[in-house]
Protein backbone atom coordinates (compact mmCIF):
# COMPACT_ATOMS: atom_id res chain seq x y z
CA UNK A 1 0.00 0.00 0.00
CA UNK A 2 1.02 3.56 -1.20
CA UNK A 3 0.39 7.13 -0.45
CA UNK A 4 1.04 10.04 -3.15
CA UNK A 5 -0.20 13.69 -3.08
CA UNK A 6 -2.52 14.74 -6.11
CA UNK A 7 -3.38 18.63 -6.29
CA UNK A 8 -6.33 19.11 -8.54
CA UNK A 9 -4.71 22.46 -10.36
CA UNK A 10 -6.77 26.25 -10.50
CA UNK A 11 -7.60 25.36 -14.53
CA UNK A 12 -9.49 22.20 -13.07
CA UNK A 13 -10.99 23.66 -10.23
CA UNK A 14 -12.23 26.97 -12.21
CA UNK A 15 -13.87 24.04 -14.77
CA UNK A 16 -16.01 22.52 -12.22
CA UNK A 17 -14.53 19.34 -12.53
CA UNK A 18 -13.25 18.41 -9.30
CA UNK A 19 -15.37 15.47 -9.20
CA UNK A 20 -14.83 13.68 -12.68
CA UNK A 21 -11.10 13.72 -11.88
CA UNK A 22 -11.86 12.28 -8.07
CA UNK A 23 -13.67 9.54 -9.85
CA UNK A 24 -10.49 8.72 -12.12
CA UNK A 25 -9.09 8.03 -8.97
CA UNK A 26 -11.54 6.37 -7.16
CA UNK A 27 -12.43 3.95 -9.98
CA UNK A 28 -9.19 2.84 -10.71
CA UNK A 29 -8.86 1.46 -7.22
CA UNK A 30 -7.22 4.59 -5.12
CA UNK A 31 -8.57 5.70 -2.17
CA UNK A 32 -9.00 9.63 -0.85
CA UNK A 33 -7.25 9.59 2.61
CA UNK A 34 -6.96 13.35 2.89
CA UNK A 35 -8.18 16.16 0.91
CA UNK A 36 -8.42 20.13 1.34
CA UNK A 37 -9.52 22.81 -1.07
CA UNK A 38 -7.16 25.72 -0.41
CA UNK A 39 -5.74 29.00 -1.91
CA UNK A 40 -1.64 28.45 -2.27
CA UNK A 41 0.15 32.11 -1.72
CA UNK A 42 3.31 32.60 -3.98
CA UNK A 43 5.54 31.65 -1.32
CA UNK A 44 4.06 28.35 -0.12
CA UNK A 45 3.76 27.39 -4.13
CA UNK A 46 6.92 28.46 -4.51
CA UNK A 47 8.49 26.17 -1.79
CA UNK A 48 6.23 23.43 -3.06
CA UNK A 49 8.05 23.84 -6.47
CA UNK A 50 11.15 24.72 -5.65
CA UNK A 51 12.84 22.09 -7.44
CA UNK A 52 12.28 24.01 -10.57
CA UNK A 53 13.39 27.30 -9.31
CA UNK A 54 16.19 27.81 -12.17
CA UNK A 55 13.96 26.41 -14.93
CA UNK A 56 12.19 29.16 -17.52
CA UNK A 57 8.98 28.72 -16.64
CA UNK A 58 9.24 28.50 -12.85
CA UNK A 59 7.59 32.12 -12.79
CA UNK A 60 4.86 31.29 -14.80
CA UNK A 61 4.22 28.09 -12.52
CA UNK A 62 3.99 30.31 -9.55
CA UNK A 63 1.85 32.49 -11.33
CA UNK A 64 -0.64 29.80 -12.55
CA UNK A 65 -0.68 27.69 -9.30
CA UNK A 66 -1.79 30.65 -7.39
CA UNK A 67 -4.51 31.71 -9.24
CA UNK A 68 -7.16 30.48 -7.96
CA UNK A 69 -8.10 27.57 -5.59
CA UNK A 70 -6.60 24.13 -5.72
CA UNK A 71 -7.79 20.50 -4.32
CA UNK A 72 -5.04 18.86 -2.74
CA UNK A 73 -5.60 15.23 -2.12
CA UNK A 74 -3.51 12.54 -0.57
CA UNK A 75 -4.29 9.33 -2.48
CA UNK A 76 -3.70 5.72 -0.81
CA UNK A 77 -3.73 2.03 -3.19
CA UNK A 78 -1.55 -0.36 -4.23
CA UNK A 79 1.30 1.55 -6.49
CA UNK A 80 -0.39 4.78 -5.71
CA UNK A 81 2.39 6.76 -7.17
CA UNK A 82 2.79 4.93 -10.71
CA UNK A 83 -1.33 4.27 -10.32
CA UNK A 84 -1.78 7.90 -10.22
CA UNK A 85 1.08 9.23 -13.06
CA UNK A 86 -0.22 6.67 -15.48
CA UNK A 87 -3.72 8.04 -14.73
CA UNK A 88 -2.71 11.97 -15.41
CA UNK A 89 -1.05 11.03 -18.59
CA UNK A 90 2.05 13.03 -19.91
CA UNK A 91 2.85 16.58 -18.50
CA UNK A 92 1.74 17.68 -21.97
CA UNK A 93 -1.79 17.43 -22.83
CA UNK A 94 -0.98 17.39 -26.32
CA UNK A 95 1.08 14.50 -25.86
CA UNK A 96 -0.70 12.38 -23.12
CA UNK A 97 -2.61 9.18 -24.10
CA UNK A 98 -6.21 9.81 -25.22
CA UNK A 99 -8.39 8.63 -21.68
CA UNK A 100 -5.90 9.88 -18.75
CA UNK A 101 -6.86 13.02 -17.11
CA UNK A 102 -4.47 15.28 -18.86
CA UNK A 103 -5.52 14.30 -21.88
CA UNK A 104 -9.27 14.80 -21.15
CA UNK A 105 -9.62 17.64 -19.09
CA UNK A 106 -6.30 19.88 -19.46
CA UNK A 107 -5.29 22.67 -22.39
CA UNK A 108 -1.86 23.25 -22.28
CA UNK A 109 1.41 22.22 -20.16
CA UNK A 110 1.04 25.06 -17.96
CA UNK A 111 -2.88 24.67 -16.99
CA UNK A 112 -2.79 20.78 -16.68
CA UNK A 113 -5.18 19.85 -14.51
CA UNK A 114 -3.23 18.22 -12.24
CA UNK A 115 -0.16 17.44 -10.29
CA UNK A 116 1.22 14.28 -8.72
CA UNK A 117 3.91 12.83 -6.94
CA UNK A 118 6.88 11.35 -9.04
CA UNK A 119 8.55 9.03 -6.54
CA UNK A 120 7.35 7.40 -3.48
CA UNK A 121 10.36 9.61 -1.70
CA UNK A 122 8.94 12.77 -3.32
CA UNK A 123 5.20 11.70 -2.21
CA UNK A 124 6.54 11.27 1.35
CA UNK A 125 8.19 14.97 1.12
CA UNK A 126 4.75 16.27 -0.95
CA UNK A 127 2.23 14.78 1.64
CA UNK A 128 4.27 16.54 4.83
CA UNK A 129 3.92 19.60 2.92
CA UNK A 130 0.26 19.67 3.11
CA UNK A 131 -0.99 17.21 5.82
CA UNK A 132 -0.41 16.26 9.30
CA UNK A 133 -0.52 12.84 10.47
CA UNK A 134 -3.90 13.05 12.33
CA UNK A 135 -5.24 14.44 8.87
CA UNK A 136 -4.83 11.05 6.64
CA UNK A 137 -7.45 8.59 7.18
P1 LIG B 1 4.74 16.86 -13.80
O1 LIG B 1 5.42 16.05 -12.75
O2 LIG B 1 4.19 16.03 -14.92
O3 LIG B 1 3.71 17.81 -13.25
O4 LIG B 1 5.88 17.76 -14.48
P2 LIG B 1 7.17 18.50 -13.88
O5 LIG B 1 7.40 18.12 -12.45
O6 LIG B 1 8.28 18.29 -14.85
O7 LIG B 1 6.78 20.05 -13.96
C1 LIG B 1 5.93 20.62 -12.98
C2 LIG B 1 4.94 21.50 -13.67
O8 LIG B 1 5.62 22.58 -14.28
C3 LIG B 1 4.16 20.83 -14.82
O9 LIG B 1 3.03 20.12 -14.39
C4 LIG B 1 3.79 22.01 -15.66
O10 LIG B 1 2.61 22.66 -15.16
C5 LIG B 1 4.99 22.93 -15.50
N1 LIG B 1 5.93 22.71 -16.60
C6 LIG B 1 6.80 21.69 -16.78
N2 LIG B 1 7.53 21.82 -17.90
C7 LIG B 1 7.12 22.97 -18.46
C8 LIG B 1 7.52 23.68 -19.63
O11 LIG B 1 8.39 23.27 -20.40
N3 LIG B 1 6.87 24.85 -19.85
C9 LIG B 1 5.90 25.33 -19.03
N4 LIG B 1 5.31 26.48 -19.32
N5 LIG B 1 5.50 24.69 -17.91
C10 LIG B 1 6.11 23.54 -17.62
Amino acid sequence: MERTLSIIKPDAVKKNIIGKIIDRFESNGLRIAAMKKILLDRNTAGEFYAIHKERPFYNDLVNFMTSGPVVVMVLEGDNAVKKNRELMGDTDPKKAQAGTIRADFAENIDANAVHGSDSLENAKNEIAFFFTQTEIR
